[in-house]
Order: structure tokens, then sequence, then C-alpha cells
């Protein structure tokens, strides 16, 4: 496929083998002729979603991460036209993002610990920081991510943010005055007041993207539990995650609880600093009938901020990391609880793993720099893989050849006889 380049005329050279991604409404590709950009293209354009780009890009937000030399929003650059025909805006250019990952592999403890064990209670704590401080870039232009949920989120090793499919975020158009809505939403992140509501009906407000920001704030916190996720206390079968939304209990609340109580196997809440507790009471017990007490953005990253600072490493194993308002390291005692499964292993455990498997497969022990074993124990992991396929591959090479011979011998066999 071939598209113009709106603020150049650049021909750019779109090949279905360089496809990143596709979903129902749109294909995202890697630019061939400018590596550090991916495009985005519509399966079917329309003069709205012009529009919508062109509001967008007359006013980007600004990016909180853009001094760390990092894209923290990937906000359309350029739009992309048709080559031939009528011109018409077709997609639009975007910083590609490489080497991140879907925040749910962070705040999933099983995921992490595969394959992100050196990502540890700073780094989460980090993450939620710097996610709040993008939710509070966009709100400071206007914008309102609308449909915020974890698919759309990428986090790095490093801890930094990138929020994707920004083109369906909320956006106000400064030139009509028209709003073009965020007409998806997922009900675990949506807040009460818009459950069971049309999204194509409503114009989002902030306070609704802070609900789903403190969502999923409380999950990195607290090792991906729900906020909403309770023991049902009341009779009859347990409530769905969004008719507790809808109800407000948050096991948490000090209050106005009745039908739940945390999970069993959640992290006390008391592992959270006292400020950042409060803020979560505000956000889904106060913020439940007054929406407008929601946390702000901004409030968040400087408790977050806070929060970080207050951190301790525990003396058993430096990986743990627990707030100094605590009297002793919660994840020594969460791992007793778990049967010996350390939510955030130590290096010394990450390396005899390690070396226990390799011993196993009977290899030489490689000697890597502490930082580089959680790459290593993927790169294992990696050549066993690569291992087992060689071997299928020469299990059917040999049966191929034993067949040939068979019928070789047969054929000469037959010669022989007559
Ligand atoms: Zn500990």
């Amino acid at each position: 496929m071939r598209l113009v380049r709106a603020s150049t005329g650049q021909v750019l050279k779109l090949a279905a083998s360089a496809t990143l991604g596709a979903g129902g409404e749109a294909k995202v590709f890697a630019v061939l002729d400018a590596p550090e950009l991916a495009a985005k293209v519509y399966h079917r354009p329309t003069a709205e979603r012009a529009d919508k780009l062109a509001a967008m890009l007359a006013n980007p937000p600004e990016d909180p991460m853009a001094s760390q030399g990092h894209v923290s929003i990937a906000w359309p650059s350029d739009l992309l036209l048709s080559a031939h025909g009528p011109s018409q805006v077709m997609g639009f250019l975007m910083s590609r993002v490489r080497d991140m990952h879907p925040i749910i592999d962070f705040y999933h403890p099983k995921t992490r610990r595969h394959r992100h064990p050196l990502f540890n209670y700073l780094y989460l704590v980090r993450t939620a920081r710097n996610l709040a401080a993008c939710v509070n870039a966009l709100h400071a232009r206007g914008y309102v991510v609308g449909d915020l949920n974890e698919s759309n989120i990428l986090v790095g090793e490093t801890a930094l943010v990138t929020l994707v499919d920004t083109d369906s975020f909320q956006v106000p158009d400064p030139r009509n005055g028209q709003v073009y809505r965020c007409r998806v939403g997922k009900p675990e992140f949506t807040p009460p007041e818009l459950q069971s509501v049309s999204f194509a009906w409503v114009d989002r407000k902030p306070e609704h993207d802070l609900f789903g920001l403190a969502v999923l704030l409380f999950q990195l916190l607290m090792e991906g539990i729900h906020p909403f996720a309770g023991k049902h206390l009341g009779r009859g079968e347990p409530l769905p995650l969004e008719a507790r939304v809808a109800k407000g209990w948050f096991p948490y609340a000090p209050v106005g609880r009745a039908g739940t109580a945390p999970m069993p196997m959640a992290p006390p809440f008391e592992l959270l600093p006292p400020r950042i507790r409060d803020l979560f009471v505000q956000c889904f017990n106060l913020g439940h009938t007054e929406p407008g007490r929601r946390p702000a953005a901004a409030v968040w990253q400087a408790a977050l901020l806070e929060a970080e600072a207050s951190l301790t490493a525990c003396a058993a194993n430096p990986q743990h990391r627990y707030g100094n308002h605590l009297r002793a390291c919660p994840w020594c005692e969460r791992r007793e609880m778990l049967d010996g499964i350390d939510p955030f292993p130590s290096l010394e455990s990450l390396k005899r793993r390690f070396f226990a498997r390799q011993r196993l497969r009977g290899r030489p022990l490689p000697r890597p720099a502490p930082a580089e074993y959680a790459l290593a124990i993927a790169a294992a992991r990696a050549a066993i893989r690569r291992q087992r396929r060689n071997r299928v591959l020469m299990g059917l090479a040999l049966a191929t050849t034993g067949i040939l011979l068979v019928i070789y011998w047969l054929w000469a066999l037959k010669l022989l006889l007559h």
C-alpha cells in the first residue's frame, strides 16, 4: 500500500509483511522509510476521523517523559493521505514504541515473576506515578481517555509508561466546539455513574477517567487485585464486579461496605502508606456518590512520589521494598503465606534457579553480570525451545530417509526376483 505523508508529500510504502498489529477498525504498520515511526491505517476512513485527527494534531499534550527521551503518549504526528484519487485522510503516523509490554505483565504477580522477575515494588510505585503523569498531561489539555484500561497501557523495564490507541480518546475541537466522543469502555474500569450507560451518548469527564486510573493504580500497588474484588458476605450468589462497582462495595472502606470483605489472598490494605489509602477511600468510597471528590491525577502523582521516597529495602532480600510506616517486611510475610513463592525473588534465588536448570541440562554455567540474569533466563528458555524444535525436525528427516530406503530396497528386490 502507498500513502502520502501530509506534511512533506513523501510517498510511504507500507508492506503487509511489516504489520505490527491489527484490530477491528485499523491496522498498524512499521514504516520502512522511517524506522522511528509507525502508521495506523483505518479500514473505513471517515470525514469525522479526519476532523478528529486534525484537532489532535493542532493541540498535542505535553509529554511528561519527553525530557527522558521517551514517548509516553503515542499521539498522532502527521496525517496519511490516499496516493490515488481524491485526497482522503486514511490514517496517521505516530512514534513507534519498542521494548514495551502490556501493564498487566507487571502487576499480575505470576506473569511478573515469569517475565520480569527483577521488577520490584519500587518499580511498581514508579509505574503508577508515571501513569498518573500521563493522565494528568491529557486532562491539562482538555482530553479524556474514556476507555482507560489495561490493554492500552504499555510499560518498559525501567517503569516508563506509554499510552497507545490515542485516537480513541475523547477529543474536543476548539475550532467549532464539537466533542469527538470515545464510544467504548470496559465495565471494570467504568465509574458507577456510567455503568449500563451507552458511551456513544455521553460526553466523558476527567472524573470518569479518575475512577479507571485509581483502579489501575490499585492493581499496580496491590498485586493485581481489583479494588472491588471481595469476599461475598450476603446471601445468594456473589455479584459480578461491575454490579459491585455500581453499588459502591469497596471492601477496604471504613464504612458502607456491607456486602463484601477483602479477598483472603489480597495483600493487607495496610501495606499502602496512609496517604495512599486515604486517596483510594476518597475515590472509591466518598467518590461513589460525589464523583468530584475523586483525587486528580496530579494529586496521585505527588502522593506516589512521596510513597516511592518512603520505601525501604528488606534486610533478608533487597528486592523486597516496603513503606517505612511498616515495622516488618510485608513481602517476607506474603512469601510465607504463599508457601515459599516470593512475589519479588532475590537475585540470589534467581541465580540458583537458573543454575539449577542449567545443571539439570548438563550445560556449562555462564557467568552473566547480575542485571543480565533475567535476560539470561529468557535466552535459556528460547534455546530450549529451539532444541525441542530441532529434535522434532531431525526425527522427521530420519523417518523420511527410512521410508525412502525401504521403498528403494523393495524396488531392488523386485528387480532381482524378475
Ligand atoms: Zn522481606
